[in-house]
């Protein structure tokens, strides 16, 4: 049986300015910790394990978080500190911001940290440094890439620093990532199985990535702009049923037991 990957990037509303303007965050404070309880007790309903990609910030703001992750004996990787877009960093922020994240983490956890991902795919330009300063700091895998082609079923690519890539599927001529965030929760699923049918004949793995806030239909209304209104509507929040469904079906494990690292 083919056995794919779960994860969990832990990161609240209020740290998206594509989701609140600045001066809303405080009301949405304290969502983080009772929504990702929402994934660890389905994850638990499934017995299954997952990686954990989670700002630094959040989790200094949140401690409990790392504790309530790793009582259920899942895997914490870096989701970055600041969780903004490393593409604006200069070499020197981009710097500080892994080796907080790093120390931060590790601290928290007592544990090497060696998975990253970096906020919206914002990897920056000069990938060869970024992979560079990735290993400085300890990292076996990075998950900050969407693959170039779009498509293809090559989940992983092996390397010093291994890439791990978001699936995307095959349908009517057209190619697109199917298996979180904004496409996950607004493809049908008949969408969604049919990718997971192409990377089971490929006997590669699907890369599931999903987030606390969107197992939780209940939030303050938010003026935000409207393309953000439509793309992030509560209403489209289907992601804790595509998840339950998907949990049932297949077997998922997190990055680092997959890898075996
Ligand atoms: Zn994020």
């Amino acid at each position: 049986m083919q056995t794919h990957l779960m994860t969990v990037d832990i990161e609240d509303n209020f740290i998206l300015e594509e989701l609140a303007y600045k001066e809303d965050w405080p009301k949405y404070e304290g969502q983080v910790v009772e929504n990702t309880l929402r994934i660890l007790s389905l994850l638990r309903k499934y017995k299954t394990k997952a990686t954990f990609f989670a700002a630094g910030m959040v989790v200094e703001r949140r401690p409990e978080l790392i504790d309530h992750i790793m009582r259920d004996g899942h895997e914490i990787a870096s989701h970055s500190y600041w969780h903004t877009s490393l593409k604006l960093m200069s070499a020197d922020e981009l710097e500080d911001d892994i080796k907080k994240s790093t120390e931060v983490l590790s601290s928290m956890t007592g544990q090497k940290i060696i998975g990253f991902r970096a906020m919206g795919y914002s990897i920056p330009e000069d990938e060869t440094a970024f992979y560079a300063l990735l290993k400085k700091y300890g990292y076996k895998y990075d998950s900050s890439k969407k693959r170039a082609d779009g498509g293809g079923c090559q989940t992983i690519e092996k390397d010093d620093v291994s890439r791990v890539f978001p699936s995307s599927v095959n349908i009517l001529g057209l190619k697109t990532i199917f298996s979180g965030g904004t496409y996950l929760r607004w493809l049908p699923e008949f969408v969604i199985n049919k990718g997971f049918s192409q990377y089971i004949r490929a006997n590669q793995p699907v890369m599931i990535y999903v987030h606390p806030w969107e197992f939780n239909k209940d939030q303050p209304k938010r003026t935000v702009r409207l393309k953000y209104q439509i793309l992030q509507s509560p209403l489209t929040f289907s992601t804790e049923r595509k998840l339950n469904n998907l949990l049932k079906k297949h077997k998922f494990v997190s990055i680092k037991q997959y890898m075996e690292i």
